[in-house]
Formats: C-alpha cells, sequence, structure tokens
C-alpha cells in the first residue's frame, strides 16, 4: 500500500456551511488563517445501542490471529492491549510487516504505537478519526487516524522484530500513544515494560504520548521508572476556549484543559528540562498570535512543542472545515522552531490586529539562512540520533497529502524551499 489519500475534499474559499448554532458561515475568500468563527466543529449525532462501547465486536467470540489490516471486518473482541497495539502505517512499512512505499522517504524514524481496545476512546475530540461517535459507523480496528489506517499487531511480535538487532534498528524512537479508556494507564505500564525487558532504552528511548484525562502524579513517575525518556501531553488545542470547544463540553467529551496542564506540571518536574512537552494542532481556530504564546511558554518551563497542521480528518466532528492555509502553517512553523531552538522570544516577533506574524525578531539575512537550511519545516517532535531539532516522529503525511505537504518527513530540497518560500511571501533571494 503506499501513501494513502484522502477522499473528501475538504472545504474551500467561498464554501458555506451551518454551524451548530444553525447560522451560516462562509470560509473567506482569501482565507490566509482559519478563524474562530469558521472552524466550530459539528455536534455527534446519537449512536444506536447496538453499536455503543464496541458492543457489535463484543458479541462475537473470534480470536485475534496475527496481525490485523483496517477493513478486515474480523470481530476479534480480544484484540486488545497490552497483548495487541495499533502502529502507524508508515512504521508498518518500516517494520517489515507491510508492503508499500512512502512519497519520497524510506522509512519512519518512529515506532509509533496505540493502544487498542474493541471499546475504542471514550472520548470524542473533534478533529480526531479515532473519537467515540464514530462507533456508529466504523468498528475502531478500522478508523483512519492522523490521515492514516493503523494495522492491529502483537506486541510481543513487534519487540521480536526490533529486539533482533536494536543498535541498527531503522527506528530512533518508539513511542505509546495512550486513548481515554479505563486500562490505558495499566496498560502503558505493561507495553512498556515489555519493550525494555528485552529492548534497551539506551539503543531506541521510548516517548509517552499522554492522556491525562485518567491519570495521576504516580502514574507520570512510574512510566518514568519503566524507562520512558520524554513525556508528552497532546494538549492539541492551543487555548481553553478552543480545548473545550474540540476536546471537553462542546463536543460531549471529557477532557478539561486544567488537567492537561495539572499532567504537563507534573511531567516538568518528573522528567526534568527538555524531555517534556505539548503537541499542538495549529489552524483550529487560535490566531497566530495565541499559539506562538504557548509555544513560548512552554519554552519557558523547559519543554518543546510539536505541532501537527489542522488536516479535516474524514469521518471527525471537523470534516467539512478547511485545512490550515499554507501561508498560516509556514509562519507558525517558522516562528516556532525560532522561539524553540534560535532563542528568539515572542516578544521580539511582531504581529498585525489579526494576529498573524508580521516580523519574527531577527534579521532578514539570518532567517533566510533558518528557511533555507529547511529544518523549520520538518515534522516536529522528539528527537531521533541525528540532532536535537530534528524529529525522529517524522509521522509522514499525517498532516497533509503529499501533493500539498504540510509537515516535511524528509529534509526538503532546493524545490521544496522555493515553494516554502512562496508560501511565506518571503522572496527567494538573489545570490
Ligand atoms: S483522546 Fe486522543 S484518541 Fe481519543 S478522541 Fe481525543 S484525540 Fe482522539
Amino acid at each position: 500500500m503506499g501513501c494513502i489519500e484522502h477522499k473528501k475534499s475538504p472545504a474551500t474559499k467561498g464554501d458555506s456551511h451551518s454551524n451548530s448554532s444553525g447560522v451560516t458561515v462562509t470560509v473567506p475568500d482569501s482565507p490566509d488563517y482559519n478563524p474562530y468563527d469558521v472552524m466550530e466543529p459539528r455536534l455527534p449525532s446519537k449512536t444506536p445501542i447496538d453499536r455503543r462501547n464496541g458492543k457489535h465486536v463484543k458479541a462475537n467470540d473470534i480470536p485475534p490471529e496475527g496481525v490485523y489490516l483496517p477493513n478486515n471486518n474480523i470481530l476479534a473482541p480480544h484484540m486488545k492491549s497490552p497483548e495487541y497495539v495499533q502502529l502507524s502505517n508508515a512504521a508498518a512499512i518500516t517494520l517489515g510487516i507491510m508492503g508499500g512505499r512512502m512519497y519520497r522517504c524510506e522509512c519512519t524514524r518512529c515506532l509509533n504505537l496505540l493502544l487498542t481496545y474493541p471499546e475504542g476512546c471514550r472520548a470524542n475530540c473533534a478533529y480526531c478519526g479515532l473519537a467515540r461517535h464514530r462507533e456508529a459507523e466504523r468498528d475502531y480496528a478500522d478508523r483512519n487516524f492522523i490521515r492514516v489506517d493503523w494495522p492491529a499487531v502483537p506486541m510481543a511480535d513487534i519487540v521480536d522484530i526490533v529486539a533482533k538487532d536494536p543498535e541498527n534498528s531503522p527506528f530512533h524512537r518508539m513511542c505509546i500513544s495512550m486513548i481515554t479508556h479505563p486500562r490505558s494507564e495499566q496498560d502503558t505500564f505493561t507495553v512498556l515494560e515489555q519493550w525494555t525487558d528485552k529492548i534497551d532504552p539506551g539503543a531506541i528511548p521510548v516517548s509517552i504520548l499522554s492522556n491525562p484525562t485518567t491519570m495521576t502524579r504516580d502514574d507520570v513517575q512510574r512510566t518514568k521508572d519503566l524507562g520512558a525518556d520524554i513525556f508528552t501531553v497532546a494538549l492539541d488545542a492551543a487555548t481553553p476556549e478552543l480545548f473545550d470547544r474540540t476536546r471537553g463540553k462542546g463536543v460531549q467529551s471529557p477532557h478539561k484543559w486544567t488537567k492537561y496542564w495539572e499532567i504537563m506540571l507534573d511531567a516538568k518536574d518528573i522528567f526534568g528540562p527538555q524531555k517534556f512537552g505539548a503537541h499542538i494542532i495549529v489552524g483550529m481556530g487560535e490566531t497566530e498570535y495565541e499559539v506562538l504564546n504557548l509555544v513560548q511558554d512552554l519554552v519557558d518551563l523547559g519543554g518543546h512543542s510539536h505541532m501537527f497542521c489542522f488536516f479535516p480528518e474524514d469521518g471527525s466532528l471537523m470534516d467539512h472545515l478547511p485545512a490550515t492555509p499554507r501561508d498560516q502553517w509556514r509562519r507558525v512553523q517558522l516562528a516556532r522552531y525560532l522561539i524553540d531552538y534560535r532563542d528568539v522570544r515572542v516578544d521580539h516577533m511582531s504581529f498585525d490586529d489579526e494576529g498573524r506574524v508580521k516580523s519574527y525578531g531577527i534579521s532578514d539575512a539570518e532567517l533566510a539562512d533558518v528557511i533555507d537550511a529547511g529544518i523549520a519545516f520538518r515534522t516536529s517532535g522528539c528527537p531521533g540520533k541525528f540532532q536535537d531539532d530534528i524529529s525522529a516522529c517524522d509521522r509522514p503525511y499525517g498532516d497533509s497529502p503529499p501533493s500539498n505537504i504540510a509537515s516535511y518527513p524528509f529534509q526538503p530540497k532546493k524545490k521544496d524551499i522555493k515553494k516554502i518560500r512562496k508560501q511565506l511571501d518571503i522572496p527567494v533571494a538573489v545570490k
């Protein structure tokens, strides 16, 4: 299987749709950012009783066998963590358990694992393909997440393959992504132990992408004690208001901004500087000024931000909304890189009345060098073995189609930089 293209066309300029209050909202004609009013999720509809809580899958008693590819349609209720995990298409191809090629990438450097249960994630985040409301139409094991399918594989098989030669593995890092489920903490500990029993975390370090809603400080400590290297919080929304609208009360989902911050600050104390951080999605209705202030807050605390560009995930409550315009995304990507890795502060930058970046707080020559180096536009995430500002987690095409790349999962070439400069409206320098 090659790169997966999105099947539905997201909204484009000039399109209209009704928001949840019945008000018609028109996507602006020349949007160079996604404004708050436009980015309202639709409301989840009611799930029929016979599809709730994985009932449909759990009514069967078929044992799982080996690798489960999405849409196999085998209703295997025992295919669950910690015995089973899901892994990204890119990780499955790199691991050699699935065929396929990725556009302009040889492999991924991060083995992203996702806990899995027939009941699925119990939260309802508006931008997410794994959200609870989808149980009405798709079994959990078949749901797309960050634009790709996630095959389910026995954890023991994954460990056996990687443990053969961890030092020479293509993977620079492993990451366990938690979801909202009552077993999520315990199973994260078990999966982590299974890994560190056979693989030296010094050879392939482990990150935890946490779900704070059900976590305590002791849980954070336990992941550290079991050998995790970096702890991140999937904050995703950049402001408390947006968080509530997309992950909390607004969509009948249980998450709270304050709880996410509580666990992030626990991680700061327990894991220490440069070993904690937050995932943030750009373009869900926050201003550039707001998201870059959040980036600055994280740096001031000693942490990092890992960014995604909003993409309307098929089947999610935001699949009718426009992807983040590339100019907004590039401005934030560039400014975030300067704050995270070049000691530039958000108060050195300037913003217009709409909160858009007007200047980056460094000289034109320095800015040109950073743009041409291209690293600022690569996928951000926990570091691998190349250098601190190059992420192991390259999530190929997790936030855009390959035809219009948002986060580059490889080093951008000259032709890519030319395109990026156009998107930034910063002309190619004449040398
Ligand atoms: S908690 Fe995570 S996996 Fe669950 S719906 Fe929200 S974003 Fe998706």
